[in-house]
Parts: C-alpha cells; structure tokens; sequence
C-alpha cells in the first residue's frame, strides 16, 4: 500500500509543481517524483511575462512554486524516473530503484533536450541507430551494441538491451559517470562495462559497422543514444502514447491517448511558455481527478 498512489506526477517545472497544487488539494494520494531545480527555467533568467510577477528570476519563480505546491497533501520525491509501464494502474520505476503503482499519471518533463551527440547520426537512424531499447533491441539480438550516455537514462537502456543480447556496454562520451548507485550495481552484476570514451565518428555503408573512438575503431553492430533523461518520447513509447512528432498529443482537457495518462507543459508542444505550462497542469490535474471519480 505504501507505493501506491492515485495520482503520480512526473516533472519537476511549472506544469508539475500547478498539478501538484490541485491534486494536493483534493481527497486523493499524490506523488511528484522530479527536480524543480532542474526546470528548464531554473537559472538567472529573468521573467516578465507571467502574469502577476513584473519581473522575477526563473530560480526565483521555482523556489516560490515549489514551497507553494509543498504547502498541500501532495508528497515530493527527488528522483529520477526510468521507466513507466502498464495499461492502469501504471507502474512507475525511479533511478534509486524505487517502484510505484499509481491509478492515473501526469506527465510534465518539459522538452526533449537531446542535442546531436555524435557526428553523422541522422546517417545511421534506422540503419544500426536507435534511442529506443524497448522498440528496436529485437533488432540486436546477440549482436554487440554500445549504449552512448553517462546518466540513469543510458543504464536504464543498457539493462533493457540485455533482453536481447549479453554484449552490452556503455561509452559516456567523454562526461564523467552520474549513474545511481543502485543502477550501477545491476551494470556491474551483469558484467556491462561502463567507459568514459568519446565517439567522434561512425562509419559503414549503408548499415553501422564500426564506431572511431580515440583508441580507434572498433566493431559494433547497434549504438543506442541514451543520453540525458528518460524523455517524454520513451514515456510516451513505453505507454503507447500518440505523439505529434517529437510532443506527446493531448486533448484540450491535457489527457492522452491512453485513459488514465494525462501530459502537460512544454512535452506537449504549444508556445512553450510559463503561463502555458502552469495552465496545462492545472487542466492534466483536475482530468485526472475526473477520470479517478467517474471510472476508477
Ligand atoms: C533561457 C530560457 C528562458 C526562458 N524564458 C521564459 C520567459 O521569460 N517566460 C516564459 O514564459 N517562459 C520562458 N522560458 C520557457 C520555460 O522555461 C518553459 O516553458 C517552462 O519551464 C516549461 O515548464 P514545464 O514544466 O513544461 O517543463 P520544465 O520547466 O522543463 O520542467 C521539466 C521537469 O521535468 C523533469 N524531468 C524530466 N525528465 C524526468 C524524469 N525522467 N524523471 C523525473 N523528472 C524528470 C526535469 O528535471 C524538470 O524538472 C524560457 C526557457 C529558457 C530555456
């Protein structure tokens, strides 16, 4: 009983921390699990265009947000999730090897950030890259695949792939290793290396074939790029959620595709802004809270 929930909703930002404050207030049990720190609008900028504030940093904004949501019943956990599944209840997975079980989830972690991380990408999607473990491991079974990442997201993909093959690794690309201890752990118990090298170019005509580190080139037969969080794009793959092209496509009441899975904010597209964020937690909070009463 202890992980289960209502209501879960995952994000940190303005669209989280506005569901938070509605479904804080009503009769149902609530979790947030994300960093408001690590909105997108957390920083010196300064912001003039929401309404009642003439002029205030994003840190600023954040910090008020977040002591506001705290006020109500909704319960805070700074966590990363990893992975989501099921049909309702949804299960809810975190970096730190929590699990969850809620009866309905707002979504809210902002835009994808994935930049372009190696050369040449866009060349090989399809033809040996992929960013999804759960939809084109199969396509690797028993091959050699490298994971590109240094976060939770990339060993949260790595353990995915072992579904379809033992020869798992990941390169961080240069960065230094932020994986949960707990995460790091499974990678070590099944014996898949973690390695700081940076890829600088892939090569292979028309399939991947090899990637070039600094130490050379090397056979590989999938690269997975993982870098960053677990974005909306793999929340919404793991729940079967339409997208409309890299957004998750909601109705006007913020709800999916899938009955009991409402998104908000910025991974919805829109005008990407504050006011729009706020607006739409608001919405996904109180179409979560109808969908609790009328058919849970
Ligand atoms: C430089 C800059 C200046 C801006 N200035 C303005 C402005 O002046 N006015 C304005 O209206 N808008 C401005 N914006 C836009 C504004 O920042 C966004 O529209 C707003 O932050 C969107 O809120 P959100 O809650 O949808 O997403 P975000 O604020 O991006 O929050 C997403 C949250 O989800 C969390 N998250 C992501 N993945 C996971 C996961 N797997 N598990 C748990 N948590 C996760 C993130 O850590 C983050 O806390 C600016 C943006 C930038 C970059």
């Amino acid at each position: 009983m202890e992980n289960n929930y209502d209501i879960i909703i995952i994000g940190g930002g303005p669209a989280a921390l506005s569901a938070a404050v509605y479904v804080g207030r009503s009769k149902y049990r609530s979790l947030l699990i994300g960093f408001p720190k690590k909105s997108r609008i957390y920083g010196d900028y300064v912001v003039e265009n929401y309404l009642g504030f003439a002029s205030i940093t994003g840190r600023e904004f954040i910090d008020k947000a977040y002591a506001h949501a705290r006020k109500f019943d909704t319960e805070f956990l700074e966590d990363e999730v990893i992975r989501v599944s099921g049909k309702g209840p949804f299960d809810v997975e975190t970096a730190s090897g929590k699990h969850f079980v809620s009866k309905a989830l707002i979504i809210a972690v902002g835009l994808p950030k994935r930049r372009r991380v190696v050369k040449d990408e866009d060349k090989y999607k399809g033809k040996g890259l992929s960013s999804c473990a759960a939809c084109d491991g199969y396509f690797f079974r028993d091959k050699k695949v490298i994971v590109v990442g240094n976060g939770n997201h990339a060993a949260s993909e790595a353990l995915e792939l072992l579904h379809y093959t033992p020869n798992v690794k990941i390169y961080s690309n240069g960065l230094e290793i932020e994986i949960d201890k707990n995460l790091l752990g499974k990678l070590h118990k099944h014996n898949i290396e973690v390695e700081k090298k940076r890829i600088t170019a892939l090569k292979g005509q028309p399939m991947l074939t090899h990637v070039i580190t600094e130490d050379g080139e090397e056979e590989v037969d999938g690269l997975f790029i993982a870098t960053g969080q677990a974005a909306s794009i793999n929340m919404a793959l793991d729940l079967s959620l339409d997208l409309d092209g890299n957004f998750i496509k909601v109705d006007k009441n913020c709800a999916t595709n899938v009955d009991g899975v409402f998104a908000a904010g910025d991974c919805t597209g829109g005008i990407l802004q504050i006011a729009q964020a706020v607006g739409d937690g608001a919405k996904a909070a109180v179409s979560a809270l109808r969908f609790l009463r009328d058919k849970v």
